[in-house]
């Protein structure tokens, strides 16, 4: 029988929530370009609970342990005494999430002697060493599109938040002012502005469309060109390359995978390459942003404004500067972990383990890793390599707790 350790985010510090504001779901059949939702066999939950945290345990230990095996779900992620470095060596399979991310570093691959399948519940499986996880041949999944129009809704939320000043001008309210010279002298309004993806893949395209109706000018750069009728019915400007589509931008979104090619892509000189004044939003991941670079261009007005909800490495120390850098709209990393998001990936990562222990196929859609190479989704999106340098300064957080 086999050992499934699962990795999730500590519950709500008042308790696991005794009732909801909501009592429903809207219903959604497909995603956006057809793909159906997750469509495991049977959920053991219903869709707008908690999932994500340690109580909610995706919903999966009535399933797991059914099936003879052993379910062990932590939140204690990092250092050598952790739950997890502890219980890693005879796991079969791993699941996390990005927002909480079990780091899968080459060093703890090599303990995880049994390992077979690390589960991203969730988009973006950068916390695990897909090099690693090629020459071990451990297989890697994610639950591609749960989480992409989640993430897209958050991008167009912190985009208007910092074009208009909302964070500033709540606080005013709440501390009891009516300031408003103080809360306008940086309001403007997004229409006619210019506004950039980097690159435009499922949240990237969706954030388009979102801001289609704001009259913004859309821009995009990716490596493949998207379909010419997409172009024209979004009026998009296509960039080859990055520097120039951020030297005509007033606000980026970053929407890229982090992988080695996009690591440190946001640098000195690229923003030094952007309009003085641009706002930039990065909920993809925070690696692809260098951490200093985006303090000194904020502290220099070369940014007017930052935000993103990823960071790394997660949870931030608490003495990250993105806590405390001037004129951030930072939220932890909850973009892609609304409850409505939850409900589709803990579907989702039941479908991807009732496949694994049936001996079925996992959905190609799902695949970053498959048979010692990268497969599915992954073989499209990602390169080859490791992304997770430095994490093991997410204990940091920990310590000082
Ligand atoms: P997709 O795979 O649909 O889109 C990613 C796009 O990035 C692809 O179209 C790919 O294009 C493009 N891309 C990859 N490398 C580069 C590069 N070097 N330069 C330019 N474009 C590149 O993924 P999603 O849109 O669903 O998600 C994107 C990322 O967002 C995830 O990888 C994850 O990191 C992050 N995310 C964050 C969440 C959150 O909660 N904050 C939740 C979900 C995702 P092509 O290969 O065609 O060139």
């Amino acid at each position: 029988m086999s050992k499934v350790l699962c990795v999730l985010y500590d519950d709500p510090v008042d308790g696991y929530p005794k009732s909801y504001p909501r009592d429903d779901l809207p219903k959604i059949e497909r995603y956006p370009g057809g793909q159906t939702l997750p469509t495991p066999k049977a959920i053991d939950f219903k869709p707008g609970m908690l999932l994500g945290s340690v109580s909610g345990e995706l919903g999966l230990r009535k399933y797991v342990e059914a099936l003879g095996h052993t379910l062990i779900v932590t939140s204690d992620k990092d250092g050598p005494n952790s739950v997890f470095e502890r219980e890693l060596p005879d796991a079969e399979v791993v699941i996390s999430q990005p927002f909480w991310p079990a780091y899968l570093t080459a060093e703890r691959i090599a303990k995880a002697k049994k390992l077979k399948l690390a589960v991203t519940a969730g988009i973006g499986s950068d916390h695990v060493d897909l090099q690693a996880a090629i020459d071990r041949k451990v297989t890697v999944a994610e639950v591609t599109y749960s989480n992409s129009i989640s993430v897209s809704e958050h991008v167009v939320m912190m985009i208007l938040s910092l074009v208009r000043n909302y964070i500033p001008s709540y606080q005013w309210v709440v501390k009891g002012g009516w300031n408003i010279a103080d809360c306008v002298e940086r309001s403007y309004d997004v229409e006619g502005m210019h506004v950039g993806t980097v690159a435009a893949g499922r949240i990237g395209l969706a954030v388009l469309r979102r801001l289609k109706p704001f009259d913004m000018h859309l821009h995009y750069y990716e490596r493949h060109r998207l379909p010419e009728a997409v172009e024209k019915e979004l009026n998009l400007a296509w960039h080859p390359n990055v520097e120039d589509m951020v030297k005509v931008c007033d606000v980026v979104t970053i929407n890229a995978p982090l992988h080695p090619e996009t690591e440190g892509l946001f640098n000195d000189k690229l923003l030094s390459n952007m309009k003085r004044g641009a706002y930039l939003v990065n909920t993809a991941r925070g690696k692809i942003c260098d951490r200093d670079a985006i303090v000194r261009a904020l502290e220099s007005g070369q940014l007017a404004g930052y935000a993103g909800d990823v960071w790394f490495p997660q949870p931030a120390p608490k003495d990250h500067p993105w806590r405390t850098m001037p004129h951030h709209g930072m939220t932890p990393h909850i973009s892609g972990t609304s409850l409505s998001a939850q409900a589709r990936y803990a579907a989702g990562t039941r479908e991807i383990l009732e496949c694994w222990f049936e001996r079925r196929p996992i959905r190609e859609e799902y695949l970053i890793v498959d048979g010692g190479k990268l497969a599915g989704a992954g073989a499209h999106s990602y390169t080859a390599g490791d992304a997770t340098g430095g994490s093991e300064a997410a204990a940091k957080f920990k310590n000082a707790r």
